[in-house]
């Protein structure tokens, strides 16, 4: 082939797991290009949001313990020689009912993992946060060094450092590949070539679509509204260090509070309906909007009233479980799959990038994230 840009590998999709990889690859010597569509961090990919909750608890799913206090190590030293705070660490808070397993099963793995945790009675939640309305909860799990991440611009910082260190990146549409076999290139919509001995396909929300045979049934893209609350003027309580970032496991809600003072942020983590990460509406629904509204009024009832100042629709892309997905095409021997965050993927991005690195040149692999196991009917197991 003439005309062709040859690389060691090709990385198609610049959000966080397309963007540790190629940053990982670098640090391995390899001589990386990395392909994107819209831009990283875009609006419309799932990195694209102003924030992401990085945590160590994950129930009974210890690997994803351990990941989590991986990245978080990761993030920080590749963040520290930035001159903005892109890890905030505002301490996270479990909250749930008595007996919940998901909670009982956190306190056992964080224990055994060393993770630093503090619990908390009904009677200590209600003294520390009397901004917020317990009813129903008994206890709490409080990890204090973990937090949040300003995800858009983490993308974007990741992507700026693996260009330092000579991955190629370009905006530019990759056609999807067709056939079988071994793959000698991709082409884009611009008509470019781009020729390698490794392609990795790390496209969020898009790989149903990239890969429609082998994924359209197992890669579940579903809608996910976020809503941003104005805080009452001159008021700390919704901010950190008074508010933590927080998870009801009651009522499958997660929040991040007045980071930036960009109001207090909130959503269900339940999956909305299927949609197409291209054309789905970014703008929030009537309903929703109603039904989260009268969710702030009934847990912090100081902001019934509060104006919404910012909301966001993007879109979980889900595997059957909620494990992750890393493996080989099934009919192209040198083209990897690479995604499944589950609407828990961002904080991950650097033990993905390390992984997918390792998988590469032939590291053991993680079951989990097997192409066998990702079933074509959801049943979700990972939170
Ligand atoms: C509302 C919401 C809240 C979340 N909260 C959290 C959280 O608190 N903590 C957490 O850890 N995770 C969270 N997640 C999950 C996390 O954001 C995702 O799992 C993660 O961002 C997925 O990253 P990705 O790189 O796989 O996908 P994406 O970020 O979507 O990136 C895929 C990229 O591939 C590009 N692409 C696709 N097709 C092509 C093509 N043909 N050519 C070139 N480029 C292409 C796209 O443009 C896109 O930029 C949340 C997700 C959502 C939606």
């Amino acid at each position: 082939m003439t005309g062709a840009k040859r690389y060691d590998v090709v990385v198609v999709g610049a959000g966080v797991f397309g963007a540790w990889t190629a940053l990982a690859l670098a640090q391995r010597g390899k001589r990386v290009a990395l392909l994107e569509a819209y831009g990283p961090g875009h609006s419309r990919s799932s990195s694209g949001d102003e924030s992401r909750i990085i945590r160590m608890g994950y129930g009974a799913d210890e690997v994803y313990t351990r990941w989590s206090g991986r990245s978080l190590r990761l993030w920080k030293e590749l963040l520290a020689a930035r001159n903005e705070t892109l890890f905030q660490e505002t301490g996270v808070l479990w909250l749930a009912e008595a007996g919940n397993a998901s909670l009982e099963a956190t306190r056992e793995v964080l224990t055994r993992s060393g993770v630093r945790f503090k619990e908390l009675d009904r009677a200590a939640l209600v003294r520390k946060y009397p901004q917020i309305n317990f009813e129903g909860i008994a206890s709490g799990i409080y990890e204090p060094e973990s937090g949040v991440l300003l995800a858009r611009r983490c993308v974007t910082a990741v992507v700026e450092i693996a260009q330092k260190m000579g991955v190629e990146y370009q905006l530019a549409q990759v056609i999807a590949p067709r056939g079988s076999g071994e793959l000698s290139h991709v082409e884009t919509s611009g008509g470019e070539t781009f020729a390698a001995s490794q392609f990795v396909f790390a496209c969020g929300a898009w790989l149903g679509k990239m890969f429609p045979d082998v994924l359209a049934e197992r890669i579940f893209p579903t809608r996910q509204e976020v809503f941003y609350f104005g805080v009452p003027a001159g008021d700390e309580r919704f901010s950190p260090p008074a508010l933590p970032t927080f998870l009801f496991k009651t009522d499958e809600s997660y929040g991040v509070p007045n980071l930036e003072s960009r109001g207090l942020k909130i959503a269900l983590d339940r999956h909305g309906e299927r949609v197409d990460p291209d054309t789905q509406s970014r703008v929030v629904t009537a309903s929703e909007l109603e039904r989260i509204r009268k969710y702030v009024a009934y847990r912090f009832p100081a902001l019934a009233e509060a104006p919404v100042v910012e909301t966001r629709v993007c879109q979980y892309e889900n595997t059957a479980s909620g494990d992750f997905l890393v493996d080989l095409h099934p009919a192209m021997p040198n083209v990897w799959l690479v995604g499944g965050g589950s609407g828990h993927g961002f904080k991950h991005g650097p033990a993905m990038g390390e992984y997918v690195a390792g998988q590469l040149f032939r590291a053991k692999g993680e079951p989990r994230f097997s192409l066998a196991s990702k079933l074509t009917v959801q049943s979700r197991t990972v939170f």
